[in-house]
C-alpha cells in the first residue's frame, strides 16, 4: 500500500494503462490468479471458512493493522478460504473495503469485499468494480448496506441506494459477460470480468411479511447472479435449517455459508436492543450470556464453544461453510472453532437443542418437526393479517383501467398522451397536475419512473428510506423499518396489501430495474403511456412510431 503514496495519480494511471494495454493486467502485480475462495465454495469436499474483518475508521489505526495482520496469518494457513472485509457497517465511514481487499490479495489470501450500495451510485459501482477486477479482487458480497449513521463528516451523509442488491448483482453479472456500451453510435464490448459474487439473507425475521420478503428477494438475487449466500447474524438452529430447506425445496443449488458471530455480552445487549440492523439476539440468549460472563474468563470459552457448536450444526445441516466474525477475534480462536467444530460435527443433531432461541410469536416458513426440533417439509400456515386501505382499492381500480395496456380506456387515451407530450406547455401543466395528485395520494417524489406497480401502490422513493424496489433490506425489526422504527417497513405493508388478493407471491415474480434518472421530474403517466418507463417496457408498451424526419421532443 505504501507504494501508492509515492506515485502521483497521473503516474499510477499511466502505469496501469500501459500494463493493461499490454493485455497483461499487471496492476495486481504477481498476485495469485486462481480464486481459492471460489474453488473452496464450489468444491463439494471442502467446508469453507471465511473470517470477517471490520477495518473501522481511519487509515493508519490499530484496527486496520490488525485486519492486515489477521490476513497475513490466514495467508499462512490453508484453513481460511477468504478474509471478508465489511463496507462501512452501521453506516459508519470506515476504511474502504475495496482498498483493503486489494492489499489483502497481495498478502496471498483471498479477500471477500463487502460491496454495499448505500453510498455509491451505479457509475461509482461500475468504476470500483473495474478497479477491483484489475486488482484481481474477484469475490464480492453485494449488499444493500446499513443506513448512514450520524457519524459522517459534519453530520449524516446523504443516502444513495441508487441500486439495490438485486440490481447490483445484475451489474456484476453483466460485467462478467462483457459489458456492452455505445459511444458516438459505435458499439463496443469490454473484456469479461471474473467476479464471484454472493448475497446476504436474514432468515431470522420475526414476522411472516418480513420473512417472506427476504425469501422473495433471495429468489431474485439468485436469478440476478448470486453464486453464494451468507446469512445475517442469528442463533436459532431451526431458522438456519429453514434456509437450507427453502433452497432444497425450491430446487436451488446455491451454496450457503452460516454466519457465526463470536458474541460477548456487550455486543449481545446492543443486538438485543435492535441497534445492529438485522442481527437477532433474543432475551433468552442474552440471559444465557449474562450468566456465562460471571465466570473468571467472562464467558470467553463459552462463546468459543458456542461458535464451534454452530460450526458443527452448519456442517450437519448442509451449509457449504461458515462466515466467522466478531470484534477482536484472533487467528487462534478461528483455529479452535474449526478444530472443535470438526470434532463435534458427527453429533451435530444432539447440539441443535442448544440453539433453540425462537423470537416471541416468531413465524417459520415450515411446520416444526417435533422429533428433530427443526423443520418438516410442510409449509406452515401463513396467517398474517391482510390490509386493505381504501387508497389501495382505488389504485387497483385506476390501474386496471387507466394503466392497463389492454384496456379500451388506455387505447383511447394513448393518442391524447402523445399529443400532450408533443406540446411543452401542455406537458408541463399536465406533469404539475399529475405530480400534485400523486403527492397527495402517494407522497410522490416525481422520479418519472414510477414503481407504484411494483410495491402494491406504495412509493419506494418516499416510503422506503433505502428506495428498495425489489423487496426489503435486511434491517427491519418486528415489522418496523430499520431507519424509521415507528413506521412499518414498506415491504411489510406491501405484503399485507397483496395478501388481501392472494397476490403476495408476486413480490418475487420479476426483477425491477433501478430508477431511470433520465426521467426524473417528468410525467410518469406520459412515460408509461409512451413506453418510456420500466413498467411500460415490462408490459410491452411500445413508444409511438417516430414520424419520418421529425425528432420527438426530449423527455425534459
Ligand atoms: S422501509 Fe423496509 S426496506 Fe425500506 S429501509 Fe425500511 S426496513 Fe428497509
Amino acid at each position: 500500500m505504501a507504494v501508492c503514496f509515492l506515485l502521483t495519480p497521473l503516474e499510477i494511471c499511466y502505469t496501469v494503462r500501459y500494463k493493461i494495454n499490454k493485455g497483461q493486467n499487471k496492476m495486481s502485480g504477481d498476485v495469485r490468479k486462481t480464486n481459492t475462495f471460489k474453488e473452496a465454495v464450489l468444491n463439494p469436499d471442502v467446508f469453507c471458512v471465511t473470517w470477517e474483518q471490520t477495518p473501522g475508521k481511519g487509515a493508519l489505526e490499530a484496527q486496520q493493522n490488525e485486519a492486515l495482520e489477521n490476513a497475513r496469518k490466514a495467508a499462512g494457513s490453508n484453513k481460511i478460504h477468504a478474509i471478508s472485509v465489511t463496507d462501512n457497517p452501521s453506516g459508519i465511514p470506515s476504511m474502504s473495503s475495496e482498498m483493503l481487499c486489494a492489499e489483502i490479495k497481495r498478502l496471498g489470501v483471498e479477500p471477500l469485499a463487502h460491496f454495499a450500495l448505500r453510498d455509491k451510485n451505479r457509475n461509482e459501482c461500475e468504476s470500483l468494480l473495474y478497479g477491483l477486477a484489475a486488482a484481481s479482487v474477484s469475490n464480492l458480497l453485494v449488499l444493500t448496506g446499513d443506513y448512514p449513521s450520524n457519524t459522517g463528516f459534519k453530520g449524516t451523509a446523504r443516502p444513495v441506494f441508487d441500486l439495490d442488491s438485486v440490481n447490483g448483482l445484475q451489474l456484476v453479472e453483466t460485467m462478467n459477460g462483457g459489458m456492452e456500451y455505445e459511444t458516438a453510435g459505435k458499439k463496443s464490448v469490454l473484456k469479461p470480468t471474473d467476479f464471484f459474487a454472493g448475497a446476504a439473507i436474514s432468515p431470522f425475521k420475526q414476522t411472516e411479511p418480513e420473512l417472506m420478503g427476504q425469501y422473495y428477494k433471495l429468489k431474485k438475487k439468485i436469478e440476478a447472479g448470486a453464486k453464494f449466500i451468507i446469512t445475517q447474524v442469528g442463533y436459532d438452529a431451526r431458522k438456519l435449517h429453514e434456509l437450507i430447506q427453502w433452497l432444497k425445496l425450491n430446487g436451488y443449488k446455491t451454496p450457503a455459508l452460516a454466519n457465526i458471530y463470536l458474541l460477548p455480552y456487550g455486543a449481545a445487549r446492543v443486538m438485543n436492543a435492535n441497534r445492529v440492523p438485522g442481527c437477532v439476539v433474543t432475551d433468552k440468549l442474552l440471559a444465557k450470556l449474562d450468566e456465562e460472563r460471571t465466570v473468571p474468563d467472562k464467558g470467553k470459552q463459552a462463546r468459543l464453544d458456542r461458535a464451534a457448536r454452530m460450526y458443527a450444526i452448519a456442517r450437519g445441516l448442509g451449509y457449504k461453510g461458515v462466515h466467522v466474525g466478531g470484534n477482536s477475534t484472533t487467528y487462534e480462536m478461528i483455529e479452535y472453532i474449526i478444530g472443535k467444530g470438526e470434532e463435534l460435527s458427527p453429533k451435530w443433531q444432539e447440539l441443535t437443542a442448544e440453539f433453540d432461541f425462537p423470537q416471541k410469536n416468531g413465524f417459520y416458513l415450515y411446520q416444526k418437526d417435533e422429533k428433530t426440533g427443526l423443520n418438516s417439509e410442510k409449509l406452515a400456515a401463513r396467517n398474517a393479517k391482510a390490509s386493505n386501505p381504501p387508497i389501495y382499492n382505488f389504485s387497483r381500480l385506476a390501474h386496471a383501467t387507466l394503466f392497463n395496456p389492454n384496456s379500451i380506456v388506455f387505447k383511447a387515451l394513448k393518442p391524447l398522451a402523445k399529443r400532450i407530450d408533443a406540446g411543452p406547455k401542455m406537458k408541463s401543466v399536465f406533469g404539475t397536475i399529475e405530480h400534485f395528485k400523486k403527492v397527495v395520494l402517494f407522497d410522490c417524489q416525481n422520479c418519472g419512473d414510477c414503481a407504484l406497480f411494483d410495491v402494491a401502490f406504495l412509493c419506494p422513493m418516499s416510503q422506503c428510506p433505502k428506495n428498495q424496489r425489489n423487496g426489503p433490506c435486511g434491517g427491519s425489526y418486528e415489522g418496523w423499518c430499520e431507519v424509521y422504527p415507528n413506521k412499518k417497513c414498506v415491504w411489510v405493508e406491501a405484503y399485507r396489501r397483496l395478501k388481501k388478493y392472494k397476490k403476495e407471491d408476486s413480490i418475487g415474480e420479476y426483477i425491477v430495474p433501478p430508477c431511470d434518472w433520465e426521467l426524473n421530474h417528468t410525467s410518469s403517466w406520459l412515460n408509461f403511456y409512451l413506453g418510456r418507463d420500466h413498467t411500460s417496457k415490462r408490459l410491452g408498451i411500445k413508444p409511438p412510431e417516430k414520424k419520418a424526419g421529425r425528432e420527438l421532443p426530449k423527455t425534459n
